[in-house]
Formats: C-alpha cells, sequence, structure tokens
C-alpha cells in the first residue's frame, strides 16, 4: 500500500557515517573478543561460568564504542552486557564451574543448565500463564495483552537483540528454549484478535528487539493495521534498545531509509509512532551516530520516549538519571518510565532496595526542570500491576509508603492509591505488607 500523504525527504545527514558490519559475539565466541583477553584467566572463566546460564550477545559497537576499557570493571556499559560472577548465587555458579572444569558430557550439563534457569523465575508477573489471549477458543502466544488499551505483540523475527542486557526480564527468551519461549506465528493472528477488541487503541511492537527486523518483515506486519477496519489503533509503539546498541539501524544500514519511511506512512495514515527506547545510562547517547539516529527517527514525526530500569551496578545513583534525562530532553525525547528491576534472573546482583531508588528518582527530578520531570516511577511492573512507589509518609505516627496503580489487571485500580508499612529492605511488592494494620492489600481482596 502507498500512502501519498505528503512524506517529508529525509536529509541526508546520515551519509556522513561511513557503513558498518554487524559484527557479534555470542557466548560461545568470548575467547575471540581482543579486549577479554587482556583481562585475567579467572575472570575469562567467569564469564563462561555465567553465559552458560544466562544469554549472552554483544556487537563490535557496543565493545569499540561505549565500552570505556580503562575503567572494566566498573564500567557501566561492561556491567550492562557482559556476565559477571555474582549474577549467578554462589551454588548455581559452584555446580557450573565444577560442571565445567570436571568436563560433564553434553546431555547432563544441559540438564544441570536448564535445572537451574527454571529455579529463576524465567517468567516474573504471570507473564507466561495470565496475559495470553485466545483468539476463536486457542492461546496465541505472541501476544500479551494485560492492561484494556495496550497489546504487546512479539513477532518471530523479532525475539533477539543487537546484544544483551544482563538483567534482562526477558532473559529466558533468548535461551533457545522452546518450552520458555513467546512468539508469535503470523501477523494475520495479531489481524484477527485486533479485529475482535475495539477496546485497544495502542499495539506494542517487541520482543526482544523488533528493530533487528529488516523493514520488509516490519512492514508485512504494520501495513495491514492501516487499513480502516483497524482505526481504532491509534498509536503503534515499538519497543527497542537499538538507539543505545545498533544506531546504524536507522543510519547507515541498507535499508534504514526505508524503515523512517515506514514511520512516515503510519503517521501519514493518522496513527501516531511512539518509539520506546530503552536507555540505561547517558553514555548510550554519547556517539555522534546515536544522536544522528534519535535525529532522524524525529524528523519523521515519530516520538521518541525513553524507559529503563535503576540498576545497582550500572545506574544505581541521581546524578547519572539526571543527566540522561537532560541530554534526552536536549534531543527531543520524553522520559517515560524509571522502572524497578524485576524478581528474575540475575535479579540479586542489579536489585535496590524500594526506598532506595525512590530517593533516587526523587534526588534526579530535583536537578532537572518541569520539563524533564515526566518520567513516572519507580515503577513496579508486578503480577497485579504497574505500581508507583509516590513517597514515604507518617500517618498517625505510622511510616508508610504512599503507592499507586499506575496500570491495572483490573482497569478499576488505575491511579488508586494504596500504603504499605515502611520497609528498608523491601525490593519488591511481594515485601511489602499493608498498612494500618489491615490484612490485605484492596487489590487481593
Ligand atoms: C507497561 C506495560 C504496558 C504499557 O503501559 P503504559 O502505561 O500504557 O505505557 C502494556 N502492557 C504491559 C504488560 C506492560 O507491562
Amino acid at each position: 500500500m502507498t500512502i501519498d500523504a505528503n512524506i517529508i525527504a529525509l536529509t541526508d545527514a546520515g551519509q556522513q557515517f561511513p557503513p558498518q558490519r554487524f559484527k557479534v559475539y555470542t557466548a560461545r565466541q568470548l575467547g575471540k573478543i581482543p579486549q577479554l583477553q587482556k583481562l585475567s584467566e579467572q575472570t575469562q572463566f567467569e564469564m563462561k561460568v555465567v553465559s552458560s546460564v544466562l544469554p549472552f550477545r554483544v556487537n563490535e559497537y557496543v565493545i569499540d564504542e561505549l565500552i570505556d576499557w580503562d575503567a572494566v570493571p566498573d564500567d557501566p556499559i561492561y556491567q550492562l552486557t557482559f556476565p559477571q560472577r555474582e549474577m549467578l548465587e554462589p551454588r548455581y555458579y559452584d555446580a557450573v564451574a565444577n560442571a565445567l572444569n570436571e568436563e560433564w558430557e553434553k546431555s547432563a550439563f544441559d540438564a544441570l543448565i536448564k535445572e537451574i534457569r527454571g529455579e529463576m523465575n524465567p517468567h516474573p508477573a504471570g507473564q507466561l500463564e495470565k496475559n495470553i489471549p485466545t483468539v476463536n477458543g486457542e492461546r496465541v502466544n505472541g501476544i500479551q495483552h494485560k492492561y484494556r488499551e495496550t497489546v504487546l505483540f512479539f513477532p518471530t523475527s523479532g525475539q533477539i537483540c543487537h546484544s544483551y542486557c544482563t538483567f534482562c526480564f526477558r532473559w529466558a527468551q533468548f535461551v533457545g528454549d522452546n518450552e520458555l519461549k513467546i512468539a508469535a506465528k503470523e501477523s494475520g493472528q495479531l489481524q484477527e484478535y485486533l479485529r475482535e477488541h475495539k477496546e485497544v487503541t495502542d499495539v506494542l511492537f517487541t520482543g526482544g528487539d523488533p528493530m533487528v527486523m529488516k523493514t520488509k518483515n516490519l512492514r508485512a506486519y504494520l501495513e495491514p493495521l492501516l487499513t480502516e477496519e483497524f482505526s481504532h489503533i491509534k498509536t503503534i509503539r515499538i519497543g527497542s534498545k537499538a538507539l543505545s546498541f545498533w544506531p546504524q539501524r536507522f543510519v547507515t544500514d541498507g535499508d534504514a531509509d526505508d524503515l523512517l519511511s515506514l514511520f512516515q506512512e503510519i503517521i501519514a495514515s493518522g496513527k501516531h509512532v511512539a518509539f520506546m527506547a530503552h536507555y540505561n545510562h547517558w553514555r548510550e547517547l554519547e556517539t555522534d551516530i546515536a544522536k544522528e539516529a534519535v535525529k532522524r527517527i524525529r524528523q519523521t514525526g515519530t516520538v521518541i520516549r525513553s524507559q529503563g530500569p535503576l540498576l545497582k551496578h550500572i545506574n544505581d545513583n541521581a546524578d547519572d538519571w539526571a543527566k540522561m534525562w537532560k541530554i534526552q530532553v536536549g534531543l527531543g525525547i520524553i522520559p517515560y518510565y524509571m522502572f524497578i528491576e524485576r524478581d528474575t534472573g540475575a535479579r540479586h546482583y542489579f536489585e535496590v532496595p524500594l526506598v532506595k531508588a525512590w530517593e533516587i528518582y526523587r534526588e534526579a527530578m530535583r536537578q532537572v526542570s518541569g520539563i524533564s520531570r515526566t518520567a513516572r516511577g519507580p515503577s513496579m511492573s508486578s503480577d497485579p500491576g504497574k505500581v508507583e512507589i509516590q513517597g514515604i509518609a507518617e500517618i498517625n505516627g505510622e511510616k508508610v509508603f504512599a503507592l499507586r496503580f499506575i496500570q491495572g489487571r483490573d482497569h478499576d485500580w488505575v491511579q488508586r492509591p494504596f500504603f504499605a508499612k515502611y520497609s528498608e529492605t523491601a525490593t519488591w511488592l511481594n515485601h511489602l505488607e499493608p498498612a494500618f494494620g489491615e490484612e490485605k492489600f484492596f487489590f487481593e481482596e
């Protein structure tokens, strides 16, 4: 389909960047990464152990342009992409290290890895059982529908990323375990579902990272949604980390211009394109090509919003958040969410007490102008919904957390405030108890 509304020609600014070949390393090629060979044998072995359990994949752009190898191991982008020993709990680490040292045969080794993964809460917040809809009585595997207005779609060919984040809550999707995989067979099922659900206004393409897909594949999913029968779909959201891990996707890749034309066509058809950019650190925005990618996407009329979790070892201080939000706003990106690290995978390594998360959020907010204060949070994407920590208060002599639902599994919960007993150590909703002597939170009734 062609839309002949006035699609603006993109500037050729992209041409100042030489085309780059996408070179990627996976767990098997750890030993081939030149910078790693300078680290100790012990560190390299530890990476081999951890990457046997948690997914590992990193590209040359991240290695060469984003990581400061003189600052390793503290460098935030190194922590974001390279496995660290403490990401596995000691009993798991020891078991895998032992199996590697004793050169277990493959089937026994694989069984051990599978068992450990299964114990690491691979699908938190009821993702696998609770949010998967049915079409004509059949479960549709590539769709999640939890909050009334927004459907998540996982296109099959978008279920990897340009690099993997060490903290990823979708880590279980990348370890090649089909039982655990959530993927779509085809876009037909998505259309069928949306045809029957007129209450849905937003479709979020997610993964993995849908931006690993070739434009022509993405087109096959998106173009059918531009017809009249899907006029209830007002916003196409694209959840992606490509602006950080492979900005070339929007600048020098062979089909970069075609991708941006696709965004323009969607906008010309009357829909909003919301690019939900995952950012964890201002360093991801420092390269010229990262800034150029942001500029080119914005030229299409697409609005870029930013979101990402607060993580120990990567961004657990207010100054980094304030600096990141300021740089984003300067580039025209709208800060959208600050998340709490979810209760899965290497969570124990990255988690921050809720009270500290709130202090960091507040202190970062205090450093920026109102234009940069659009990020909601810190927010927990938990089973009942997205729960925001609004602050700490003292009510009738009792110290409490003030919380609210940003999103609720039950639509009636949206924006409802509620209170929990103050805790110094809680890192997730299930560690909290109702305040004021109540037995249960209202949403547990
Ligand atoms: C966050 C989230 C959404 C989108 O929520 P918004 O507040 O509209 O951005 C949709 N579905 C799920 C499962 C989510 O976690």
